[in-house]
């Protein structure tokens, strides 16, 4: 079987699937390993490392012909989708719950289409290969650092000649992996960190870092599947933003990171809030996107500042600023994950399997993950069952 790393091609994006440790581990797996000349430039992971490890270094025409998978991080672009053959299978995050057209181009091209995202992480055998978590960590990491770079005065306590400097408050609102990540991160720089989320289990976790957890008297329990949270109903939300606003005001710093899967992320911290915060504070929305994020008027990958003067960061794709430490450890996920699906010298789809009815998409020409299959069809899909999108006849 011949894997091919493609050069990512979004602007901003700068990781890559493979490192070369990698390549070493799947041809001892006995999988041959191609490298898009430069794929690995923006990670300071030169060609010349790939080939060091055994890879082939070639060009993307050579990938789409030859190559039997393709391993990106992000989506592949619209001039790829057009390369790709039946029968070849994408393995990325792909994100085919916020966009099912790419995922129904592929299934149309007869493309197997195999995404990180939909991996059911609670599984134990499935952890090498989340890729969800590992990324979110680095972002949570990245997010403080964001913060502290846009803030005008010092996170720690520092007492010095000139002065007594009180530590920054910090407030992180959503406390999965990336807030987490954050609170850590963010008390290591000896700030003073509080956090909130919606699912319960998430206090103990707050309070084992040093954090305070926010309790809200308007508290709900949003436990949803799979340890995600539920979407609220809109009263709900409306007395969380309401109580959540006076916990705002207080603090020189807020990090979002609340998403709830396959929906808009929820808005946490509303105009009226950020018109409460000081002069100087800083939020940073890592729930930014095009469709809205958790904080009023944040807007992807830029920094506004508001007539009151806080500073708002559209933090859409933090992962990809920490591009070595990311691609390190997606690069891990991804193997994990090629290695699972690879049987006698080629790829072994089985839906009957808990991981694969999670990742694989679509095969054979239709969609057949459960999910995307719902989302793309008006009908419900049958039991093991597939949405059919017109195979094309290429
Ligand atoms: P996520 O990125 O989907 O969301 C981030 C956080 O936002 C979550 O903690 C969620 O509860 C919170 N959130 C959603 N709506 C909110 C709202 N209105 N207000 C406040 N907070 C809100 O979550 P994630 O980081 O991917 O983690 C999801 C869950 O998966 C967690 O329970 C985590 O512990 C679990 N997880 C388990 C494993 C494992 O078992 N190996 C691995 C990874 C994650």
């Amino acid at each position: 079987m011949k894997a091919a790393v493609v050069k990512e091609t979004s602007p901003d994006e700068r990781r890559v699937a493979l490192v070369p440790d990698a390549v070493t581990k799947l041809r001892s797996a006995g999988i041959e390993v191609l490298v898009e000349s430069g794929a690995g430039d923006r990670a300071w992971l030169p060609d010349a490392a790939y080939a060091d490890a055994g890879a082939s270094i070639v060009d993307a025409p050579d990938i789409y012909r030859t190559a039997d998978v393709i391993l990106t991080v992000t989506k592949p672009s619209a001039e790829a989708v057009s390369q790709l053959r039946p029968g070849q299978a994408v393995i990325g995050m792909l994100a085919p719950l916020t966009d099912p057209e790419l995922t129904v181009a592929l299934a149309a091209r007869g493309v197997t289409v195999i995404s990180l995202d939909g991996l059911p992480r609670t599984l134990s055998r499935a952890q090498p290969m989340d890729a969800l978590t590992s990324q979110s960590n680095v972002a949570g990491y990245k997010a403080v650092l964001v913060a502290a770079s846009e803030f005008g005065r010092f996170f720690p306590l520092l007492i010095t000649a000139a002065g007594t400097a009180r530590p920054a408050r910090v407030l992180v609102l959503g406390t999965g992996v990336a807030g987490l990540q954050a609170i850590g991160t963010a008390r290591r720089l000896g700030a003073v960190v509080s956090g909130y989320d919606v699912r319960p289990a998430s206090r103990d976790e707050v309070t084992s870092l040093g954090a305070t957890f926010v309790e809200l008297t308007s508290a709900v329990s949003a436990a949803g599947e799979g340890g995600y949270a539920r979407e609220l109903t809109a009263e709900e939300r409306q007395a969380q933003t309401e109580e959540l606003a006076g916990h705002i005001a207080r603090q020189d710093v807020v990090i979002t990171t609340a998403q709830v899967p396959g929906r808009r992320p929820p808005l946490l911290v509303t105009e009226d809030a950020v018109k409460a915060m000081a002069p100087g504070s800083v939020i940073v929305d890592m729930g930014a996107s095009a469709l809205g994020g958790n904080v009023s008027g944040s807007r992807p990958s830029e920094t506004v500042v508001t007539g009151n003067g806080v500073t708002i960061v559209g933090a859409d794709n933090l992962p990809a600023t920490v591009p070595t430490a990311a691609s390190n450890a997606y690069s891990r996920n991804i193997s994990a994950l090629l290695e699972y699906l690879t049987a006698d010298g080629a790829l072994a789809i089985d839906t009957s399997d808990e991981v694969q009815a999670g990742v694989v998409i679509t095969h054979d020409g239709r969609v057949v993950n459960q999910d995307v299959a719902r989302l793309v069809s008006a009908e419900p899909p049958s039991k093991g069952g597939v949405a059919d999108v017109g195979r094309a006849t290429d």
